[in-house]
């Protein structure tokens, strides 16, 4: 797989995504997908503790959303559509990358993300005029890009010396668009079948129901302005698809569009970027590892866009996108399916169709900045309060895939059985694990690995005393507690109301 290769040549950031990686592979994680047959390029599967985060993080998203907005509702659409829609949306048209081939190395690439690279590479040299430089420079593409002009892409990349990082040549070939959708055949008979497509994003799904959702609502209608979310899998097919869970060629969204009264966008754009910014900073990002993106060359239809970029491994990259687009897409559809998609605004005794502003994360994106952001090496202590190097996954207990570990002392002297009395206590109410082989220091640190926050140990005393001892992960520091209170304990840290009350 395309993440392995080049182990010679790794670079400082190469080898902390590589840390990602393997730590992802070997405490249950993250998987290549059909790895026993050498695995499918940027296709991942989600393993026993992956999964558990997974669903933690889509969670807190969703009750973000639903929840916490009165006036926002969620569905789940189908991730085939009427072949139309990707007509009506652009994506059959115009749902294109720029692809170029080094002849020396025979490697793929995105003409666009060779380009911006650059741009970075520019900026980090930091010249008094590099800002400026490197800004002239995507407009540039930028420009080329709109007027979908290959034959300019494949210029600048020579103009600017833009090399190909194995073959160091910049021997390229015709840059060429090519479509990112995937296709396949809906009917059992193969002359009466259909060609319909894999979603690219879950969007549309919500366009298409938008008056559906709008007449229903909770009970009784929506109003402007309003929004839907959909948690779903969206499939591309990336030219280059590589840096992990990054960029798949299938992967899930999180998105949320909200319909605004026409020249309102402005004020929910603001609004949006700042509540995103802040869900982010709520399950435990820090600050300095977020930053917005605004772009100044807009796609033909919107009228802002920023992207919310968190440092990775390999740099800032981005990590959702909200955008304020118009009115294009409900009007789009409007015009394929002759059918009106309109509001009747009782305030403004008005017919309208709204303006829609979007907030959109890939849920996998999201899991890889988790995973980063929770990776750490530093000093703690040992379970004989020894202090050592370690490392650990600080992850917001609400989004911990196991939230308590039991183990007995010693697997003798009825300290088992006491344990899993404990374990039956708590297992009703968080996913807890027992565990009675290995040592307690070993157990630790497994469970250190795994981002667990809580393990609580059962030794000689507890039949005594009815007290236990909780270890935390991020202190290492241990306290006892009576068995009477440990649920609450636990509950009271790991409760997603945590991260919502933060909202
Ligand atoms: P990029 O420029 O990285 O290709 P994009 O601008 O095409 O992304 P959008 O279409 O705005 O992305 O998609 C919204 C979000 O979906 C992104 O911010 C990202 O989190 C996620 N996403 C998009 N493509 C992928 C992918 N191939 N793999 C994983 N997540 C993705």
């Amino acid at each position: 797989m395309s993440d392995k290769n080049n182990k010679s040549k790794i670079t400082p950031e190469e080898a902390n995504l590589q840390k990602i990686i393997s730590h992802a592979k070997e405490y249950g994680f993250v998987f290549p997908s059909s790895e026993i047959y050498d695995g499918l390029q940027a296709v991942y599967d989600y393993a026993q503790n992956g999964v558990e985060l997974k669903n933690n993080l889509k969670n807190v998203w969703w009750k973000a959303m639903t929840m916490l907005h009165e006036n926002i509702v969620g569905i789940d659409a189908a991730i085939f559509m009427h072949p139309t829609t990707w007509k009506a949306s652009g994506h059959i048209d115009s749902f294109n990358d720029p692809m170029v081939d080094n002849k020396d190395s025979k490697k793929r690439y995105r003409a666009d993300v060779l380009i911006e690279n650059r741009a970075e590479e520019i900026r980090k040299e930091n010249k008094e005029d590099s800002e400026e430089v490197a800004q002239n420079l995507l407009n540039k593409m930028g420009s080329l890009l709109t007027a979908e002009n290959m034959e300019g892409l494949r210029n600048l990349l020579i103009e600017e010396k833009i090399t190909c990082p194995i073959s160091k040549t910049s021997n390229w070939t015709d840059v060429r668009q090519f479509n990112l959708m995937f296709s396949t055949q809906m009917g059992a008979v193969a002359e009466e079948s259909e060609t319909i497509y894999l979603r690219p994003e879950t969007a549309q799904g919500i366009f298409v129901n938008f008056l559906n959702v709008q007449k229903s609502g909770r009970g009784t209608s929506m109003k402007i302005p309003f929004g839907i979310a959909q948690i779903g899998k969206a499939f591309r097919n990336e030219i280059v698809a590589r840096q992990f869970i990054f960029r798949m060629r299938e992967f899930e969204q999180m998105e949320m569009q909200y319909f605004v009264r026409p020249n309102d966008q402005k004020e929910h754009f603001d609004y949006w970027k700042a509540k995103r910014h802040k869900f982010l900073l709520a399950i435990g990002i820090p600050a300095e590892k977020l930053r917005f993106h605004d772009h100044e060359k807009l796609a033909f239809y919107a009228d802002a866009a920023t992207d919310i970029e968190f440092e990775f491994p390999f740099g800032f990259k981005e990590l959702e996108g909200i955008h304020s687009r118009t009115d294009y897409d409900l009007k789009q559809h409007q015009i394929h399916s002759k059918k009106k998609l309109q509001f009747f605004d009782e305030e403004l005794k008005e017919n309208y169709v709204p303006f829609v502003v979007e907030t959109s994360i890939g849920a996998d994106r999201l899991f890889l900045a988790t995973m980063c952001n929770a990776y750490t090496e530093d000093i703690g202590k040992d379970a004989n309060g020894e202090e050592r190097l370690r490392a650990y996954l600080k992850l917001h207990p609400a989004l911990a895939p196991i939230k308590v570990a039991i183990f007995p002392l010693v697997k003798k002297d009825g300290l088992p059985e006491k344990a899993r009395e404990v374990f039956e206590l708590l297992r009703y109410d968080f996913n807890a694990i027992y565990e009675e082989r290995g040592s307690i220091g070993k157990n630790y640190t497994r469970q250190d690995m795994l981002g667990t926050p809580f393990c609580v140990t059962i030794d000689h005393q507890t039949l005594e005393d009815g007290m236990v001892t909780i270890r935390h992960r991020d202190t290492t520091a241990q306290e006892r507690v009576a068995i009477s209170d440990v649920n609450a304990k636990i509950a009271e840290a790991v409760s997603i109301k945590r991260i919502l009350e933060k909202l």
